[in-house]
């Protein structure tokens, strides 16, 4: 059961937290983030310790620090839980503030970032404890790994977290943080921003979990993004090939590496709401379900390049050339298109742009558009349903469609649009592919 960062954002929530996982004697491991804001706040002071602004990362560690002296008295009433959470705040914000007395780099900046859930989770199980709730304290850092090239070590995880677990054969509450783990130097690291999702979901396939729950504070994956559109509504199935789409293209709710270790080890993962606890949520497994259009979803932030060639006509291994360029440079490439003269190509990340365009123009002209958006259509069977991409191009007459990716899946069609384009078009594919 993981548990995000507005679900212990405030004393309140972090109690419905504890009526959450003490509702039935099942054996559970809670995963917990950061309250919600305190990622961001440790981000900050990092970076004005990066830019050597002491004053500015003081005065930022005061003010993260003053929220936990408020939260945890609104948390806890015993004196003496109290006394154990005045213990853990200034142990970790002592620590924060020697940390501006020495010299920064990269390793203290995620000491820095790791902050967050050793607070939340040593909180939580203060209450769990002053409660008299019996749980385990299991800290991350004791077994969750990733290797040189920042994968999970998902074998060494499972040893190591089964050998721990084997300790504690009556325990049935077991509390854990999200996010940060070691490094293959042994540092403390994490799994990037959102990463706790990812936890949660190593976490149950290394123990090989009935289940993976996401609590969050929305019903599930809607089927539209619910800041752009009039209306949204939840979906109650997904497969894991879809689930996997969405996250990824833009669903915020999910962390899109969470999905394969649950598809590897075919764990259903539910997300579930917090405030709602009863409400069906999403499910997602294995099994494809329905047909036709489920969702949507918008990743904004997207490069389009063109590589035009008369050398690709009738040419073999051109595209190995051109993929070789993205290759080197690690960018990963999201969209595919191709003509007999040229392909395009899109990518989100633009560290190495100007080098890959140089590269590429040895094998043709290069045209780069940016500021593109990718709308990705999801389901069951899209390219199998009569008349499912005449329906979904009748919801774009009004708008130019830069690219469009069909048939590399069997739950996917992929537009890219022009971003100012993209609330309009969204808004009417939600009108034209749902019913209402
Ligand atoms: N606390 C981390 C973040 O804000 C990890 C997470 O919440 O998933 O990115
Ligand atoms: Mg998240």
């Amino acid at each position: 059961m993981k548990f995000g960062g507005t679900s212990v954002g405030k004393p309140e929530r972090m109690h419905q937290v504890k009526d959450l996982i003490t509702r039935d004697n099942q054996k559970k491991i809670v995963v917990l983030s950061a309250l919600s804001g305190t990622t961001n706040a440790l981000v900050g002071i990092g970076e004005a310790l990066a830019d050597a602004d002491k004053e500015l990362a003081k005065k930022r560690i005061d003010l993260l620090h003053a929220h936990y002296l408020i939260f945890y008295k609104d948390l806890l009433k015993s004196d003496s839980a109290r006394k154990k959470a005045e213990k853990i705040i200034a142990e970790h914000f002592e620590f924060l503030n020697i940390i501006l007395k020495i010299s920064f780099n990269e390793a203290i900046n995620r000491d820095i970032l790791a902050q967050g859930e050793l607070l939340s989770t040593k909180l939580f199980y203060t209450l769990l404890q002053e409660l008299d709730i019996p749980a385990v304290f299991l800290p991350a850092l004791d077994f969750m790994s990733i290797d040189e090239n920042h994968e999970p070590e998902l074998k060494k995880i499972s040893e190591k977290v089964k050998s721990i677990l084997k300790n504690y054969p009556e325990e049935s509450i077991f509390v854990t943080q999200g996010y940060i783990c070691k490094n293959h130097r042994n540092e403390v690291d994490n799994l990037k921003r959102g990463g706790s999702d990812y936890s949660a979901s190593l976490i149950g396939a290394a123990i090989n979990a009935e289940v993976v729950e996401i609590w969050t504070d929305i019903d599930g994956m809607h089927n539209n993004d619910p800041r752009i559109v009039d209306q949204t509504r939840p979906i109650a199935q997904l497969s894991f090939d879809e689930a996997a789409e969405l996250a990824y293209f833009g669903a915020k709710i999910l962390h899109p590496a969470s999905i394969w270790p649950a598809q590897q080890y075919n764990i259903p993962v539910k997300l579930l709401n917090t405030m709602e606890p009863d409400a069906i949520g999403t499910t997602i497994t294995a099994k494809e379900q329905g047909t036709g259009v489920k969702a949507l979803a918008a990743k904004d932030g997207i490069t389009a390049i063109k590589i035009k060639s008369s050398r690709m006509l009738l040419a073999y291994g051109f595209l190995r050339k051109v993929f070789e360029v993205f290759e080197k440079y690690k960018t990963s490439i999201d969209m595919i298109t191709t003509s007999e003269v040229a392909v395009s190509v899109t990518i989100d990340d633009l560290s190495h742009l100007k080098e890959i365009i140089r590269e590429l123009e040895a094998y043709g002209s290069v045209e780069v558009d940016q500021n593109q958006t990718i709308i990705s259509i999801v389901g069951n069977l899209i390219a199998e349903s009569k008349g499912s991409v005449a329906q979904i191009m009748n919801c774009l007459t009004d708008y130019p469609v830069r690219m469009v990716s069909y048939g590399g899946s069997r739950h996917n069609v992929s537009l890219l649009v022009d971003a100012q384009y993209k609330n309009a078009a969204l808004q009417s594919l939600n009108s034209g592919l749902f019913e209402w």
